[in-house]
């Protein structure tokens, strides 16, 4: 059993971000377990871990492992992204720092806008081709005191927009359009996000792993 989520003692997970999005949304959903939820803030000593694995899942559990055995506290670690049908999956494992700069939300959304734009290839239409796009969450929750760690992984299907809407979320979420809303994703609730999203999805699953 891991311990960092199990059992009815308060005990420290660490969720291994400084995403303050992420937090949110992680601190929202494991507020029931009754756990102090914990983020890289709390540890500025903990290392930057380089994120060159060729999955998500691959660099969560890199993630994991790296600052559980850092910190010797329990790990939960979020490795995550926006695959977009018509640019073969990209940005992907990159989606964080695709524009350049690590974390640029809005750069990374220009960029996606533009990439759909040019693969107008000269028609006069001045607005970027609509795509198919989905979101990936791999999760891995590792416990430094036994070596296990489990995983688990969730997706959503959505569309890209062609112009951002709405304020809420981080990341792609103001051009991801979630059909079964009819808004996009930045303009869920935090409730509407996690009940749909690829973050949900694979917490849902991890947590059905631990009992
Ligand atoms: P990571 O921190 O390396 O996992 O990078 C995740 C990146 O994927 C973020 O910086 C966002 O650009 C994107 N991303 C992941 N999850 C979401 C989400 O829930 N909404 C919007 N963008 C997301």
């Amino acid at each position: 059993m891991i311990e960092g989520m199990s059992g009815d003692n308060k005990q420290i997970v660490v969720v291994a971000t400084r995403n303050m999005g992420k937090v949110r949304e992680f601190r929202h959903a494991l507020a029931p377990f009754g756990k102090e939820v914990h983020s890289l803030h709390e540890y500025p000593d903990a290392p930057e871990v380089v994120e060159d694995g060729s999955t998500f899942s691959e660099n969560a559990f890199k993630k994991a492992k790296e600052i559980g055995d850092f910190l010797n506290l329990p790990v939960l670690a979020d490795d995550s992204g926006l695959c977009v049908d018509l640019l073969d999956d990209a940005p992907g494992i990159y989606s964080a720092r695709y524009a350049g700069e690590h974390g640029d939300d809005s750069a990374n959304n220009a960029k996606l806008l533009n990439e759909l734009m040019r693969l107008r290839q000269g028609d006069d239409t001045e607005q970027p081709l609509l795509s198919a796009a989905r979101f990936v969450c791999a999760l891995v929750l590792y416990d430094p005191a036994t070596g296990r760690s489990l995983e688990s992984e969730g997706e959503v299907e959505g569309w890209i927009t062609s112009e951002t809407a709405g304020a809420g979320g981080f990341g792609y979420d103001p051009l991801f359009y979630v059909p079964q809303f009819e808004r996009t994703m930045a303009e869920l609730s935090v409730e509407e996000k996690q009940s749909i999203s690829h973050r949900g999805a694979a917490l849902t699953r991890l947590i059905a792993k631990l009992h």
